[in-house]
């Protein structure tokens, strides 16, 4: 099974794909971090990287999908993946459809949490660390909206979308996603 998770800065996508991932038995794959621990390495793709993540802008597409198509070739990725920050543009949902459909699998599930505009705002303001300048953050959310958000209607065409309210306690959050993928009571 091959889920994605998707949702604006700040709906709490990291924190519920670990959980998701350790219930579903699915590979945890997070292109975010990924990318921090390239950069934390000093490699060239993480120094590369790291240009795009400071100011809020999306790492290109081509050097994006070239590193998810390499994790899931890892072993451990065969039997599933969660991703968590991957597909964000319209050009990686292809490419990771194609690729899946190259080894007879396919994004199963996509699970949406939804958080208002309003409720984003109070959230990042309060998890702004110095290296997040509001100026990062604004733009993340511009970059999400023109560039990520697409892909909302991209998977519901597709009858892949499901809509999780992320208003609510993480606890109840995670409980929602799982039941949204039919372990319910766990
Ligand atoms: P995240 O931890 O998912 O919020 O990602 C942090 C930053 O890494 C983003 O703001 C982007 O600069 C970069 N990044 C992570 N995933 C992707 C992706 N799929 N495509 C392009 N850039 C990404």
């Amino acid at each position: 099974m091959n889920l994605i998770l998707l949702g604006p800065p700040g709906a709490g996508k990291g924190t519920q794909a670990v959980q998701v991932a350790a219930t579903m038995g699915l590979a945890h794959v997070a292109t975010g971090d990924m990318f921090r621990d390239n950069a934390r390495a000093g490699t060239n793709l993480g120094r590369l990287a790291q240009q795009y993540m400071e100011c809020g802008e999306l790492v290109p597409d081509t050097i994006t999908i070239q590193m998810l198509l390499e994790r899931l070739a890892r072993p451990d990725a065969a039997r599933g993946v969660l991703l968590d920050g991957f597909p964000r543009t319209v050009e990686q949902a292809q490419a990771l459809d194609r690729a899946l459909r190259e080894r007879k699998q396919q994004v199963d599930l996509v699970l949406l949490i939804e958080v208002s505009e309003a409720e984003i705002q109070k959230r990042l303001a309060l998890r702004a660390r110095t290296d997040d300048a509001p100026e990062t953050i604004s733009r993340r959310l511009r970059v999400y909206d023109a560039q990520t958000a697409p892909l909302i209607a991209y998977y519901d065409h597709a009858g892949k979308l499901r809509r999780i309210n992320g208003e609510q306690a993480p606890e109840a959050v995670t409980h929602a996603l799982l039941a949204a993928l039919g372990r319910d009571g766990q």
